[in-house]
């Protein structure tokens, strides 16, 4: 008997009425600063997925395990943020809207602030927990408002202070870490202090977005991305980050900025895919 060639994330299968988690793209680049390629991420993870197994030995849990729904990606219109903010943002409320976590695939990093508009709607007590190599907390860059620079910032618009918890920064503006003093709690180079902001939400049973710009990892192991910045993380260090974040509630997540055409000896792609995949993992095990 033959089969449908699913093209989806390896073995995200399920039929969206019995998934929990539902996978979806956004193939968007246009306020990209530097190295524009992020658009390709989506894709590209999908089909370099077919290189990894489904069973994580680090974990002891099977993909085939997991109710997870790719959805594939969202039609955006290239060059329009504002267009493309309000695709993402209708797109997460539908999944959060049928009880299922939604899961963004990124595209640059601007877009998490569509998928973060409609978590809060679903949860005004909402907070975020951000990975990246860079602030992300510009009040504009070069008179632009919305870009992949003042993602964060746009979300500290929406959810003002002591909502905000930032991990492994290493690049920005001083003015930008003199603000975050004030405005979010902002660990430089590491995930130190981490354990103690997710005990503190599990303990409030506070939900959660976890938003990680894949940056955060170290150029070394990571160098398929716009604005590569050295001096990040190691993959196991990550990792043991985003076991400890997806032992709370999170409700949503993504996963940003691989640009995959930027490393041509597909490693950071095939990195990408295996946070992916821990990620799903994590998620899946809860129910
Ligand atoms: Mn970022
Ligand atoms: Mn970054």
């Amino acid at each position: 008997m033959l089969h449908r060639q699913y093209d989806s994330f390896i073995a995200c299968d399920a039929d969206y009425r019995d998934a929990d988690i539902v996978l979806f793209g956004a193939p968007f680049d246009s306020t990209t600063s530097n190295r524009p390629g992020a658009r390709f991420g989506p894709r590209a993870i999908r089909q370099e997925s077919f290189g990894l197994e489904t069973y994580s030995p680090r974990l002891d849990r099977d993909l085939t395990d997991c109710s997870v729904f790719d959805a594939g990606d969202v039609e955006l219109p290239f060059g329009d943020s504002e267009a493309t903010l309000a695709l993402i943002r209708e797109q997460t409320a539908t999944i959060l809207g049928d009880g299922k976590r939604p899961f963004l695939l990124g595209g640059e990093h601007s877009l998490t602030l569509g998928a973060v508009q409609a978590a809060l709607d679903q949860y005004p007590d909402l907070y975020l927990i951000h990975f990246d190599a860079h602030t992300d907390l510009r009040e504009e860059y070069l008179g632009v408002e919305l870009s992949h620079a003042s993602v964060i910032r746009r979300c500290w618009d929406l959810m003002g202070d002591g909502r905000i918890a930032q991990f492994g920064i290493r690049s920005g503006e001083r003015a930008e870490f003199l603000w975050a003093k004030k405005h979010t709690k902002l660990r430089p180079f590491d995930f130190a202090g981490l354990e103690e902001v997710v005990a503190s939400l599990k303990k409030a049973d506070k939900p959660i977005y976890f938003t990680l710009d894949l940056d955060v990892l170290d150029p070394g192991f990571f160098p398929g991305t716009g604005t590569p910045e050295a001096g990040g993380a190691s993959f196991r260090e990550l990792m043991k980050a985003v076991d400890l974040v997806m032992a709370a509630n999170v409700v949503a997540c993504d996963v940003m900025e691989l640009a995959p055409g930027l490393d041509t000896s597909g490693v950071s792609t095939a990195t990408a895919c295996k946070v992916v995949r821990e990620m799903l993992l994590l998620l899946g095990a809860k129910d």
